[in-house]
């Protein structure tokens, strides 16, 4: 299986550090406000790269934090006059809802910031210790210019981040580009008490810190949305790899933006797209393939028409399998075909393909069509989608062979007003009914 690397920036082979043991840490959500449909792309990759990774026979440990303390939160919480505690928990449990929603297989542990304090405050002290990083007004900054390796995942040089720095450098900085790892406390906002003054984290250290108490000092696969390249992952790398004398992660994997019209889907922008607007208008299933129909490090444009195609799509698969839910065998040559797809750097708008391909034989070749269903059913359930409905097509063929049942009899007493009724009321949910020599049969429109 191959793997496009940030940090190398190349499609690598992916072999696990320990035996079949995989790490994997997603830089989840700041949770400051709902989530919109760019932040769900971001987590649908991520959790079919997990699921494909266990389809593999990897045991995937999957770590997925909340960043529960941040400027916006503490911003919001001025605003609105709530606790920002209070804030936090409301937007995560909100994006647990959603992730339920959207079939995202439950992390192996959701860690949040501001319970990892301690740990934080242990990675900094070190950091001050081996002189990598300084105090100054009550701030800790890292130096940047002491990490060598500094700008190699974003592929930046330190002339390239001067002159990025336009705005007023911080007088407490003694380069503009050295970034916080402590923020000195300020009246009316939530602190912790530390060696070096009493204060709060800032952002990149809390996933370091995060990172190696859950998963340890490396990991096989560190990712997130790619405009968390610079300076996010390129921060945690400068100040986990000095703390740890360790590499960090194996493999940098970076998701493509979801735009509106070509721009990028934010909240500060005001361009996006609310996960509540999107999931009230198409099911879960739709959204998914819709974003594996694009391969996940592109960018997708959003609009109504490929949503639609996705729907369309959807009800094609979800009409086969219908038509043909009996138990079959897993056809290898479809099987062989999805796995050189996935493969290859999880190309799922090919794996998509070969699924749609081989429904179109089966409609031409009805004599697969049970194997082809069989088959499909598994592949989709290695790309996360809910098959579920295949459970309750299982009753309905129960309940139908009832209703067939009775108007067969209704129309043996001459009841054919009564039987028409069933027919024509059916044939309103979608469902018709044929007479045939070998009996009542009945499809799914
Ligand atoms: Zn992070």
């Amino acid at each position: 299986m191959k793997l496009y690397d940030t940090y190398t920036s190349s499609i690598r082979e992916f072999k696990p550090i320990d035996g079949n043991n995989v790490k994997v840490y997603v830089c989840g959500m700041t949770v400051q406000d709902s989530p919109h449909a760019g932040h769900l792309r971001t987590f649908t990759s991520f959790d079919i790269l997990r699921r494909y990774l266990e389809y593999k026979g990897y045991k995937v440990s999957f770590v997925q934090n909340f960043t529960d303390i941040d400027d916006k939160i503490i911003n919001k919480s001025k605003e609105l006059g709530i606790d920002w505690r209070k804030i936090a928990y409301k937007y995560e449990q909100e994006y647990i809802q959603y992730a339920k929603l959207m079939n995202f297989k439950e992390p192996d542990f959701y860690p949040k910031a501001t319970l990892h304090i301690q740990e934080i405050i242990e990675i900094i002290q070190s950091l001050i210790n081996k002189g990598f990083a300084y105090v100054s007004n009550g701030n800790v900054w890292f130096d940047v210019s002491k990490f060598e390796s500094y700008g190699k995942l974003s592929k930046k040089t330190i002339e390239e981040l001067i002159s990025g720095y336009r705005i007023e450098p911080d007088s407490s900085k003694k380069n503009p580009y050295d970034f916080a790892l402590w923020k000195a406390y300020k009246e009316n906002e939530p602190y912790w008490y530390a060696p070096f003054g009493r204060g709060r984290p800032g952002w990149h250290i809390e996933c370091s810190a995060m990172v190696i108490t859950h998963l340890g000092e490396t990991v096989d696969i560190h990712g997130g949305a790619e405009d968390l390249i610079f300076p996010h992952h390129e921060n945690e790398i400068a100040q986990s790899e000095t703390y740890t004398n360790k590499k960090f992660s194996n493999f940098w994997i970076h998701t493509g933006f979801l735009n509106i019209k070509g721009e990028k889907m934010s909240k500060s922008t005001g361009i996006f797209l609310s996960a509540k607007d999107l999931l009230e208008n198409y099911e879960p299933n739709v959204v998914r393939l819709f974003y594996i129909k694009a391969h996940y490090r592109t960018p997708l444009d959003f609009s109504e028409e490929l949503l639609n195609d996705a729907k369309n799509s959807w009800n094609r698969v979800k009409n086969f399998l219908l038509e043909y839910s009996q138990d079959g065998k897993i056809l290898t040559d479809i099987l062989y075909k999805f796995e050189e797809a996935m493969d290859d750097n999880l190309n799922t708008p090919k794996a998509i393909s070969v699924i749609f391909d081989a429904i179109n034989l089966a409609y031409k070749n009805r004599e697969i069509a049970i194997d082809v269903s069989w088959t499909i059913r598994f592949l989709l359930s290695i790309l996360g989608f809910d098959i579920n409905f295949q459970r309750t097509s299982n009753r309905l063929n129960e309940i139908m062979d009832i209703i067939i049942e009775i108007r067969h009899e209704l129309r043996k007493n001459a009841q054919f007003e009564l039987s028409d009724r069933i027919r024509t009321r059916l044939k309103d949910m979608g469902i018709v009914l044929e007479d045939t020599k070998e009996g009542t049969k009945w499809k799914v429109l």
